[in-house]
């Protein structure tokens, strides 16, 4: 039985809060959310997601880079659960690229985000993981942890002539 949530949308003041750490990373509730989220993000063309998004003010996201119509030239990777989730910058270098999100339809802008990352996380069996991240990858954990944080990637737009229509969007 899929477990399918809507997809909170910009203006929900759950996309505003900072979301809690999970204490639990193997209760049956942090499961239940987890797979939300992938039921979720599965009937989505999105290659990340948050628990806020699905209005669940809790600290897990998933990364799931692949190749999809919102996202032609993304890496394919296995889709990652990651709890609590935490990240560095290895180097002060920013570059500006095309984002857009579930929460957000219809619009793309150009974000300013940190190239490479080192970050951690608890994994579905409570292990804590550490993984070097660049390029889009390292661009939709960012996004994602944003999320955490109460931030949306419009706030880190830096000149309102960097959001677009998707419609424009795919125009370019
Ligand atoms: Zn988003």
């Amino acid at each position: 039985m899929a477990n399918i949530s809507e997809i909170a949308q910009l203006g929900a003041p759950v996309l505003r809060l900072h979301a809690q750490m999970v204490t639990e990373p193997l209760s049956a509730q942090t499961r239940q959310i987890i797979e939300t989220l992938q039921d979720t993000l599965a009937t989505t063309q999105g290659v990340g997601i948050a628990a806020p998004q699905i209005s669940v003010s809790k600290r897990i996201i998933i990364i799931a880079s692949r190749p999809t119509s919102r996202y032609p030239s993304a890496p394919l990777m296995e889709p990652t659960v990651m709890i609590n989730p935490a990240f560095q910058p290895l180097s002060e270098t920013r570059e500006k690229d095309w984002e857009g999100c579930l929460s957000v339809p219809g619009i793309r802008a150009l974000v300013p985000r940190y190239t490479e990352i080192l970050i951690n996380y608890i994994n579905q069996q409570n292990d804590l993981v550490e993984a070097r991240l660049d390029g889009f990858v390292a661009r939709v954990f960012q996004h994602e942890f944003d999320h955490l944080e109460g931030t949306v990637y419009l706030d880190r737009v830096e000149d309102n002539r960097d959001i677009f229509a998707e419609s424009e969007y795919f125009k370019i």
